[in-house]
């Protein structure tokens, strides 16, 4: 089999279930040849993902919980063990932090220790994830890493809150990481998404009703397909976006532009 990831190895960060983004990401990249290691939160909200790791051929999978340093650790070593320290792509598309009653009415309400375990888990977590894997990174002469963000970045979308907030810094941490990285070959780009119904996204209030009235208020005049997303992801980690670093590619049918 040939494809555009043939011989590439990478991990992707975030797979939940067979609805998360990260899966439907990581469904295109092995159609395209690619070998992949996974990353799971924990044993207990990861049983769907360690199934579908197990079905199908992962690499690897090691317990990641982004906010602890020593899995960080143990990732590098599955790395340097089953890669050989040589590292050709990265997805990240983990967020998490807010309870649920803050992502509902006014944003400032939010309490400072929600804030920053927002800030931690949706915006420094790449910052963790590249400062780890960089010199795996570099190591392949031409490498990819991505994050999953949300227009909610950009403008106040009703009840994203602390998460748009947490977006903000996220792509902004990607751009300055593609100025690190580029003299080192590696490029660092964003996905955004418009509304999917995943796990993460069920707990932003009125997601259903906004869901409902996305695909009317679009150029394209349709809902997101996931399929379109992992395309996108596709173009980002391989050769074909050899040219591009530090961008957010908005996949949303156009809702961004109005
Ligand atoms: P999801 O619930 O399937 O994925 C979120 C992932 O984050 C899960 O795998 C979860 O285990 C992981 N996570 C949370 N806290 C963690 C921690 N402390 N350590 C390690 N992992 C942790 O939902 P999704 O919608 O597929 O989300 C993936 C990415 O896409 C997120 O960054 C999300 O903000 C982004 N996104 C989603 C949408 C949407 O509408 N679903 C739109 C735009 C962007």
């Amino acid at each position: 089999m040939s494809g555009l990831m043939q011989g590439k190895n990478g991990v992707i960060l975030g797979v939940a279930n067979n609805k998360s983004i990260a899966w439907q990401i990581a469904k295109k990249l092995l159609q395209e040849g690619a070998n992949i290691g996974y990353t799971y939160q924990d044993e207990l909200s990861s049983k769907k993902a360690l199934s579908l790791f197990e079905k199908n051929n992962a690499a690897f999978s090691a317990k990641l919980d982004v906010c602890c340093d020593e899995d960080f650790l143990a990732l590098n070593q599955k790395i340097e063990e089953v890669f050989g320290g040589k590292l050709d792509f990265v997805v990240h598309s983990v967020a998490g932090g807010p309870d649920l009653e803050d992502l509902q009415g006014d944003f400032f309400a939010v309490s400072r220790q929600n804030f920053l375990k927002t800030m931690e888990i949706s915006a420094f977590s790449f910052v963790a994830t590249l400062r780890n894997l960089a010199p795996y990174l570099k190591k392949a002469g031409s490498a990819s890493a991505i994050c999953l963000s949300y227009l909610g970045s950009e403008r106040v979308v009703p009840n994203y809150n602390v998460m748009g907030v947490a977006k903000a810094t996220l792509e902004c941490s990607a751009r300055y990481m593609a100025s690190d990285l580029g003299k080192d070959g590696v490029r660092v780009n964003v996905v955004s998404p418009g509304p999917i119904l995943t796990r993460a996204a069920s707990g932003v209030g009125g997601f259903r009703q906004m869901l409902k009235e996305f695909a009317e208020k679009t150029p394209l005049q349709k809902p997101v397909d996931t399929e379109d997303v992992a395309s996108a992801a596709l173009f980002l980690l391989s050769d074909l976006s050899k040219g591009t670093t530090g961008q957010t590619l908005y996949v949303d049918n156009g809702f961004c532009i109005r």
